[in-house]
């Protein structure tokens, strides 16, 4: 990377703000346009909530957040170590949510491969799952 950036915060959703600071702070760097900037925020919220209500299913514990940029590509990493995603295809699935008693909408991934040009999930049961996103 020409220029990264990584940090680690508890997962409580109090820090979702800060996550978005954090990448938002960092890119300004790359002067975006105000709508780049909105859908890496967005993106990212997305990734570090599903960290902290699904991963860690508020239990606590660490998410990391990555960002870094080779020229104006922008590379975005969320990751956990919390419980693993059993099923990546269907998690992609636009509406599938494994909490809807939450009132959980089971947007998130559908809205980050709309506002990123690519999301790759890595996950394994028991370990965590990383997203990586470009733009
Ligand atoms: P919404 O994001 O609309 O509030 P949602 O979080 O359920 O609802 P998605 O963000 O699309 O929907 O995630 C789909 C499903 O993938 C989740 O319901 C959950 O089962 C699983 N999932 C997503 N992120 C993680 C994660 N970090 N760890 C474990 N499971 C995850
Ligand atoms: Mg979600």
């Amino acid at each position: 990377y020409e220029n990264e950036a990584r940090v680690f915060f508890t997962a409580k959703s109090e820090n979702e703000g800060f996550a978005r600071l954090f990448a938002a702070g960092f890119l300004t760097q790359l002067d975006p346009t105000i709508s780049e900037m909105t859908d890496v925020k967005t993106a990212v919220s997305e990734a570090v909530t599903n960290a902290i209500i699904h991963g860690y299913e508020e239990k606590g514990g660490l998410v990391e957040l990555f960002c870094g940029y080779i020229g104006r590509k922008i590379y975005i990493e969320i990751a956990d170590t919390g419980k693993g995603i059993e099923n990546i295809e269907r998690a992609r699935e636009p509406l599938y949510t494994s909490k809807p008693e939450m009132e959980r909408s089971g947007m998130g991934f559908t809205i980050m491969e709309t506002f990123m040009e690519k999301v790759r999930i890595e996950s394994r049961i028991g370990v965590g799952t990383r997203i990586f996103m470009e733009k």
